[in-house]
């Protein structure tokens, strides 16, 4: 089978991670407003954003997935007990047959790729580490992969959406289908075999999605994710955040809108024009300037929709959140002269990605996935 998600869809995920995220500074950080955003140990493991189902659809276990993907079901989830003894720890998801691509559930930097081997019967597998909105850590596991079908490699980062391997059935499987984990790490140095097992189809559903219509209430958030990444200074409420961005230029004083209403692509167009007068630039996504330019000539025709506004503000039927972070990271600054510059004094000096800083990536593994 050559299916692959669309390739919209896994940027789009990707883009909206450094900002639909909920955003935090790293620890101790006073970061002003309206500044380029640093995140964590490593600039560009960013927040994992917008989630999706690694086979099949990618927000609905069941139905077929795009591009005929073939749809999916839960052969067997977290907690039943399995053959040997013990708890499953992941979801079992199959469509029958093997082969089809694996995405990754999230954007986040891969700490582990085993292509050998039967690793305590995960056979050929991978291991994401996520960073989540609220600051905390979760790894996802794809296990039982194809022989040949790993992607990506250990230190990599990867973007939600992106295909990183095949369904397979290596290791301790008796038929052909992805075991899928989701850990709940307690700390940055608890390694991924000791964390907390989640029920990952639960956890996927509950978390961010990048097709959903975009309401003014989530472009505020947006708007001060973007412009204030320092979770101590950052309103929870929605009025706190308007009155936020009202304070900081970014929107007018006079917009009395209902949070709850939808944003038309004249008032994104609007906003846009706004931000780039205050100097707003946001994070980086895991993506180089020039994908990133690439994705807006297919999504918008222009590779810089902030400097085509009038058109923007003309497009028919509303912006989705997806869409809306492609233009916001517009915004961001260039990565290459942000490698170049000088760390400030609240800025973390470049470092090795945190796979060798406490994201463990090189245990044994001592669970048995079926
Ligand atoms: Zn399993």
């Amino acid at each position: 089978m050559q299916l692959r998600p669309a390739c919209s869809l896994a940027v789009i995920l990707a883009l909206a991670a450094p900002i639909a995220a909920r955003g935090q500074a790293p620890a101790g950080s006073q970061r002003p407003a309206l500044l380029p955003a640093w995140v964590g140990d490593h600039p560009r493991f960013g927040w994992s954003g917008a989630w999706l189902f690694p086979v099949g659809d990618p927000y609905e276990i069941g139905s077929p997935g795009p591009k005929g993907s073939p749809a999916y079901r839960i052969n067997r989830c977290i907690g039943e007990p399995e053959d040997g003894g013990g708890r499953h720890t992941g979801a079992d998801l199959s469509c029958g047959y093997g082969g089809d691509v694996v995405r990754a559930a999230g954007n986040g930097l891969v700490v582990r790729a085993e292509a050998h081997g039967w690793n305590g019967g995960y056979g050929r597998h991978i291991v994401i580490a996520h960073r989540l909105v609220d600051g905390g850590l979760v790894y996802s596991v794809y296990a039982h992969l194809a022989d040949q079908s790993l992607r990506v490699k250990k230190g990599q980062l990867v973007a939600a959406g992106q295909p990183i391997g095949r369904v397979g059935r290596s290791g301790r499987a008796t038929s052909e289908h992805l075991h899928f984990e989701v850990r709940l790490a307690e700390g940055r140095d608890e390694p991924w075999q000791d964390a907390e097992v989640l029920d990952p189809i639960t956890f996927v559903s509950e978390q961010d999605r990048a097709d959903t219509t975009l309401d003014r209430a989530t472009w505020w958030h947006m708007l001060a994710r973007a412009a204030r990444q320092s979770r101590d200074e950052f309103p929870d409420e929605t009025e706190g955040v308007r009155q936020m961005l009202i304070g900081e230029g970014v929107i007018e004083a006079t917009d009395t809108t209902s949070a709850a209403q939808c944003l038309s692509w004249g008032d994104l167009a609007q906003d846009m024009r706004r931000l780039k007068k205050v100097g707003l630039m946001v994070a980086r996504p895991p993506f180089s300037p020039a994908e990133h330019r690439a994705l807006c000539e297919r999504e918008f025709a222009v590779p810089r929709p902030t400097q085509a506004l009038d058109p923007l503000a003309g497009r028919k039927g509303a912006p989705l959140v997806g869409q809306a972070c492609i233009v916001l990271a517009d915004l961001a600054g260039s990565w290459e002269s942000a490698k170049k510059a000088k760390p400030g004094p609240t800025e973390p000096a470049h470092q090795p990605p945190p796979a060798t800083r406490g994201v463990q990536a090189g245990r044994e593994v001592d669970a048995s996935p079926h």
